[in-house]
């Protein structure tokens, strides 16, 4: 990876970027692990605590695998990118324990008592319930806009100068909302804001949101970067490298969420085979959301590749392919909805996303069922809606199952 003369490709980087040789000559990174870590000298501790000298020092602060986590990541989003001054663009990242940790560190990091984030409705549960449960105690509020409409954006940043940070999520559930990253960060940064952006459902190989100017990226790893469901994680990436190694680096260390060794050996090799992995995904995807538009059991299709979908346009702007995410509406309601999950064979019953096999949920029944009826049709959670992770079977043993469960 050291060639000055050759740029490597993402699918490259997916398997070597970061990794450096250790001492055995260990073909992948181990498992580091140790708590602590060894100093030669008194010295040498000191040249390493004033970061004069590169070391290791305890393991909430990092350790090998991890940093080949973070270091693999931060290029995938960097990747064919460049900053203001045509150099290729830098990105440090944060590996954390899970997407909420590094969710916590983005949001406690940014932004202070007395200040607002602003930021829409079609957000992950977990983001939403931080921002509505947890920041108002200590002193941070929020504004919520449809981030469709920008005139009602510029409005808000125009009315409550105590916005300092817009939090962005695209694609996301359960309707597979998408919305214009690029106008909203212009917006952002007329009035000084700094933007964030939850890129779990498409993944630096579908889109990537340094390309249009936001300053943080966050990522639930859980999902398909690590790919094969077998840990969980989240990742921070941030384009001011200074910030991102004092102010979120001590917000990250202090809270206390570091990832594991094991975790991040897990997500390490996840990532080797991103690229292959999404481009089944997708292909798969596509496929999947034809069939169920054409069905007769199914009311409704929500899949950003269908010409139908309202944020159809915006998807094809600004990523590579609409992804593998879908969801959709069964004509007979919650009965229907429960039956046909309980028909499945092929596909998995289970919550979270992004596993190489397929999951389905179905929201009304699980994931949404102490929430009232008339709140949980607001988000488009219908009783019949069923959410979908294509997974990366042979397409034709989904579609069968799929047809089988609704018959
Ligand atoms: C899963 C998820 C999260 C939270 O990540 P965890 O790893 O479960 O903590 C955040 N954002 C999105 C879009 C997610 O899908």
């Amino acid at each position: 990876m050291t060639d000055n003369t050759h740029t490597p490709g993402f699918d490259t980087l997916c398997l070597h970027g970061g990794h450096v040789t250790e001492c055995n000559r260990a073909h992948l990174t181990p498992i580091y692990a140790s708590s602590t870590y060894e100093f030669d000298s008194a010295e040498q501790a000191a040249a390493i605590f004033r970061g004069e000298e590169k070391g290791y020092i305890y393991g909430r602060w990092g350790n090998p695998t991890i940093t080949e986590a973070e270091e693999r990541i931060a290029m995938l989003e960097a990747f064919g990118l460049t900053d203001a001054d045509g150099t290729p663009l830098q990105l440090k990242a944060i590996l954390h324990a899970s997407g909420m940790a590094a969710v916590a560190t983005m949001f406690m990091g940014n932004v202070k008592a007395g200040e607002c984030i602003l930021t829409h409705q079609s957000l992950y549960g977990g983001t939403h319930e931080i921002i509505e449960k947890i920041l108002p105690d200590m002193g941070i509020t929020h504004t919520i806009v449809d981030f469709h409409d920008l005139a009602a954006v510029e409005a808000a940043l125009k009315a409550d100068q105590s916005i300092k940070l817009m939090h962005i999520e695209t694609p996301a559930n359960p309707t597979l909302q998408c919305v214009d990253i690029a106008a909203l960060t212009a917006i952002a940064k007329v009035h000084g804001v700094v933007v964030t952006v939850d890129n779990t459902f498409a993944t630096p190989y579908l889109q990537q949101p340094f390309a249009f100017g936001v300053d943080y990226v966050v990522h639930s790893t859980t999902k398909f970067l690590n790919g094969h469901g077998t840990a969980i994680g989240g990742i921070l990436v941030g384009r001011d490298i200074a910030r991102m190694s004092t102010a979120l680096t001590k917000t990250h260390r202090l809270l206390g969420g570091n990832s594991n060794a094991f975790d991040a050996f897990l997500l390490v090799n996840g990532l080797r085979t991103l690229s292959v992995r999404m481009d089944r995904h997708c292909a798969n995807a596509e496929k999947v959301a034809r069939f169920l538009h054409d069905h007769p059991a199914v009311a409704k299709v929500n899949y950003l590749g269908l010409e139908d979908h309202p944020d159809h346009a915006t998807g094809k702007k600004q990523m590579k392919h609409p992804g593998a995410m879908l969801s959709f509406e069964l004509k007979g309601g919650f009965d229907a909805g429960v039956k046909f999950m309980n028909s499945l064979k092929i596909c998995l019953n289970a919550v979270s996303l992004g596993t190489c096999d397929t999951l389905l949920s179905h929201p009304a029944s699980t994931t949404h069922m102490g929430v009232s009826r008339e709140q949980r049709l607001k988000f488009g959670i219908t009783d019949g809606l069923i959410r979908m992770s294509v997974g990366i079977e042979n397409v034709a043993d989904i579609i069968h199952d799929l047809e089988q469960a609704m018959m």
